[in-house]
């Protein structure tokens, strides 16, 4: 069956995710209001800017009813921005950075400093097969710990943020620091799919 996949759509690359999640054979639906949660299988939290979209989950009233969904089991997949709003636990965010949480880890805002706008490394990543992910930063987190519930799925593999934790998965939600979506490598968004039909 074709999973519905919403994809939180009030600001960020979420048209980049649209493609992905079609081309991954799933069929993306934009979530903006609260009853736009109603019948998918899994949300996508794109990657943008998370105070922004932290703010516009309160302004449209979508904060609290995505909260109880991913509560109630919603599989989530967060890139990015979509990491940080999906962390317990964020260091450098600002005063009133509003999240979403549910995954035991603390994420880091712009870790890899802001002189490094963006950059690409390899990434091995737990549960997907072949070469390492290609994985595209840009103004990206790391994952400083994760509790342990959580398990660290990729790290970076070299450069001087080697052995960083870039991708996190804990139960139904999974959350990157890079941007697959922008890559044209489904893998990712596929390891998504996965989760949702329980084969992963
Ligand atoms: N630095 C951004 C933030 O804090 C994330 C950047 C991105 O999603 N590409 O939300």
């Amino acid at each position: 069956m074709t999973p519905r996949i919403g994809v939180l759509a009030l600001q960020g690359d979420v048209r980049e995710h649209f493609a992905a999640l079609r081309s991954a054979d799933a069929e993306p639906v934009a979530i903006r209001r609260p009853r736009d949660l109603d019948g998918i299988d899994g949300i996508v939290v794109p990657g943008g800017e998370s105070t922004t979209i932290g703010k516009l989950l309160v302004t449209f009233e979508v904060l609290d009813p995505l909260r109880a969904a991913l509560a109630a089991g919603l599989p989530a997949y967060g890139s990015c921005a979509g990491m940080i709003l999906l962390a317990d636990r964020v260091v450098d965010g600002t005063a009133d950075q509003v999240g979403l949480g549910g995954i035991d880890m603390t994420v880091r805002r712009n870790a890899f400093g802001r002189q490094i706008d963006s950059f690409e490394s390899d990434v091995e990543v737990d549960g997907v097969d072949g070469a390492p992910v290609r994985a595209v930063f840009i103004r990206a987190p790391w994952v400083s710990d994760v509790g342990p519930a959580a398990h660290a799925l990729g790290r970076v593999s070299d450069g001087d943020a080697a052995g960083r934790i870039v991708a996190v998965r804990q139960g139904n939600l999974l959350a990157t620091s890079f941007h697959p979506e922008l890559t044209g490598d489904l893998r990712i968004h596929a390891y998504f799919c996965d989760m949702i039909s329980g084969n992963k």
